[in-house]
């Protein structure tokens, strides 16, 4: 975990107690329980939780909670939150109130709490009505330290009362940015935390998520009317991740570089597919090439989970391959590589599951295959999941006609459009939510639904504008771990890194594109604006024959047409791209994306601006060639290094760096450190082995 970054409003409160962990931390004392501390926090973790010592950002949060203040803390799944509320609530008197959508893990939570002594339990529609009546009851007589409810208990009638009466001293909301529409996890639910919170008179609140960008945190800080909260954001940077992206052509060539990266060492490896589909076609295809493996999915039976689950948190699998039902509440510390096959919906998503990688703080890798195809599966989602008011109102009509709600799929083929029908479970959700399909089946007639369609187009908007950041960092050519901890929003970040693709492979030199060039791609764009994408811009640039341009033959005589024709298809698809990230042109959304020119690109055609577009060149290659049988003699050291490390060869130096080294011959420290890939902690590690080696 990186340096915790703190913002404490106001106060240098309790600077004491912080200064007093961190000088243990320092002189590598840790407390340990036979070593009974005065600060009664550190007891409790000590002699309730059997834990040595805080970790980076907790001892704060815990204390401003012991303060009474209200808290917002955002850092990253496993890093300990539970534990900053929890002891808080074993210190304080009162009850500390869990709200969380995460039915699954409330068991566990409170299985876990009530095993080392701390009285707790839970209220959510898994729980027998006899156990959630009992619950509240030992709430509301005080008994209880802890209670978590599902946020769906705030819409039954009366609960609100029966929540006033339990005395109510804290008000913990897990999973907080699942109350903002920009973050990734909506719940409308979480909208009626205020009327919770007024309800019981409002104690005080800590917000507490994983994946809380700036406009996120500031979206769960109104919503919850925090008051000078403390803001505290930790743990987003982690050095020990090298991170990596690579661009395919299509999923042939992502199983080929999977294929060839696949390593899972002495630990573990979990690969991420977008579909249930994939996640089963790439499991067989890795069963195929010999490995032992596992998948895993929400169509899955719960005893198949369960049992896929075990068997790779036992190491009788190395490998898992799932979509993004795995993961939660697991706690695996030596998976080494996370494997994405597909872009996530967005940043979020993404760094939440990469960030599964390398909990033991060895080093670990995360690579992002993806290709242009990814996009539109994200689109189709969001689409999917998103309605447009025309479409629920086609699937509404033919209810009202037929009288019935529950019909087929296939009785609506014909009746409305293909779009209008993907939508189906979700519209039907929206209507049912608006109670209009009765109970018996029949469908009550409206003039107009009570759907509230602007809230929609807003989450739609949200969605995409999600996508668009995840895409950006696929198509990142600066540091990616800057990237991620900025976008999260944990300053002092640092520019660049030892543990990212960009950075350590030496990035490719740009290449400046020659002024007509780039004119000519924005002139393709400005006739075509707001009607054809970048895939068919960039076959008229190369004057390629398609579909489309056969059925318009006048494309043919157009000036540009062909203009590139000595370009690649990947090299007009960059130009295209990059004219977007420069602002001559954009990219619109939805599920048919068309480039669009603006302001700034009719500058360019009017004369009145020059473009000024660089592209990356092609990838920097070895100065000299290297010597092979050194090569050869570099690679069998760096295979015992990294089984004796027991980590995949590539963590000690990727290929690059030994041809590198292979070529230059380096002889002292300062030479190594000119070669990429090595920096001062690679230096300090394998500097005098490899110049032993050189001699
Ligand atoms: P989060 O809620 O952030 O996902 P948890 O509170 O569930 O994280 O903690 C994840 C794991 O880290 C648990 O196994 C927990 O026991 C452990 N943990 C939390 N705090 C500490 C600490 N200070 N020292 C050692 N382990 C800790
Ligand atoms: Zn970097």
């Amino acid at each position: 975990m990186g340096v915790p970054t703190l913002y404490v409003p106001g106060s240098l409160f309790r600077q004491k107690s912080r200064l007093t962990t961190n000088l243990y931390r320092c002189l590598g004392i840790g407390q340990t329980a036979d070593m009974p501390s005065a600060d009664p926090a550190l007891r409790i973790l000590q002699e309730t939780f059997g834990l040595a010592q805080f970790r980076p950002g907790q001892a704060e949060v815990i204390e401003a909670q012991i303060q009474g203040r209200d808290v917002l803390s955002v850092a990253p799944t496993g890093s300990g939150k539970s534990l900053s509320y929890w002891i808080p609530a074993v210190l304080g008197s009162g009850l500390t109130v869990v709200v969380s959508p995460l039915i699954a893990l409330m068991k566990d939570q409170v299985d876990h709490l009530r095993s080392v002594g701390v009285p707790s339990a839970c209220v959510n529609s898994t729980v027998d009505r006899g156990d959630q009546i009992a619950a509240l009851n030992e709430a509301a007589a005080g008994k209880l330290r802890l209670l978590y409810l599902a946020p769906e208990r705030f819409a039954r009638p009366g609960f609100l009362n029966r929540l006033a009466g339990l005395g109510v001293a804290r008000m913990v909301v897990d999973e907080a940015h699942c109350i903002s529409t920009w973050g990734h996890d909506f719940r409308p639910d979480y909208r009626r935390l205020r009327d919770a919170l007024e309800a019981c008179g409002r104690p005080a609140v800590s917000a507490f998520t994983a994946t809380a960008t700036p406009p996120v945190r500031e979206d769960i800080a109104n919503s919850l009317d925090l008051r000078d909260p403390l803001i505290s954001v930790t743990g987003f940077n982690r050095p020990n991740l090298r991170l990596a992206v690579r661009r395919c052509r299509g999923d042939r060539e992502k199983l080929e570089v999977l294929r060839e990266y696949l390593d899972p060492g002495e630990g573990r490896v979990i690969i991420y597919t977008g579909t249930v589909a994939s996640a089963d076609e790439i499991s067989r295809t890795i069963l195929a090439w010999g490995h032992r493996v596992v998948t895993y999915h929400g169509r899955l039976s719960d005893d198949a989970r369960k049992q896929a689950q075990t068997e790779f948190t036992t190491g009788q699998a190395q490998i898992v391959v799932a979509t993004s039902a795995f993961g939660m509440g697991i706690d695996i510390p030596d998976v080494r590589q996370v494997i994405h096959t597909q872009i996530p919906g967005s940043l979020e998503a993404y760094y939440q599951e990469a960030g599964r990688a390398g909990r033991d703080g060895l080093p670990a890798s995360c690579l992002l295959l993806y290709s242009a195809a990814d996009r539109d599966l994200q689109t189709f989602f969001i689409e999917r999941a998103l309605p447009e008011p025309a479409d629920v109102q086609a699937i509404y009509e033919v209810m009202c006609r037929v009288g019935l709600w529950s019909l087929d799929p296939d009785e609506f083929r014909g009746a409305v459009s293909d779009r209008a029908l993907r939508s189906l479970d979700a519209s039907r959700a929206l209507l049912r939510a608006s109670q209009v399909l009765q109970p018996d089946g029949s469908v009550l007639r409206v003039d107009h639904l009570s759907i509230d369609f602007p809230e929609l187009a807003r989450l739609k908007r949200h969605g995409y504008a999600r996508l668009a950041q995840v895409l950006g960092y696929a198509e990142l050519r600066t540091c990616r771990h800057a990237r991620i901890t900025s976008y999260f929003g944990e300053p002092n970040v640092v520019p660049t890194c030892s543990a990212c693709d960009n950075c350590l492979d030496g990035k490719p030199p740009e290449v400046a594109v020659e002024a007509d060039h780039s004119r000519v791609a924005i002139s393709c764009v400005a006739r075509f604006s707001g009607r054809l994408g970048a895939v068919n811009l960039a076959s008229i640039l190369r004057g390629r024959e398609t579909k489309w341009t056969k059925s318009q033959s006048w494309v043919s005589d157009l000036p540009f047409h062909g203009a590139l024709k000595t370009w690649g298809e990947s090299q007009v698809r960059t130009l295209l791209a990059e004219l977007v990230a420069t602002g001559y042109a954009i990219q619109s959304n939805g599920e048919y994306p068309v480039m669009e020119i603006t302001a700034l690109g009719r500058d360019v055609l009017s004369g009145a601006a020059v473009p000024a577009l660089t592209l990356p060149g092609e990838p920097a290659i070895a100065s000299a060639s290297p010597d092979q049988s050194l090569l050869g003699k570099l690679k069998q050291w760096r295979a015992e290094t990294a089984r004796g490390l027991s980590v995949p060869a590539y963590v000690v130096f990727p290929d690059r760096t030994l041809i590198e080294l292979a070529s230059r011959r380096p002889t002292d420290a300062q030479q190594l450190l000119d070669v990429p890939g090595i920096g001062p902690a690679k230096l300090e590690r394998f500097g005098p082995a490899i110049l032993e080696l050189l001699a």
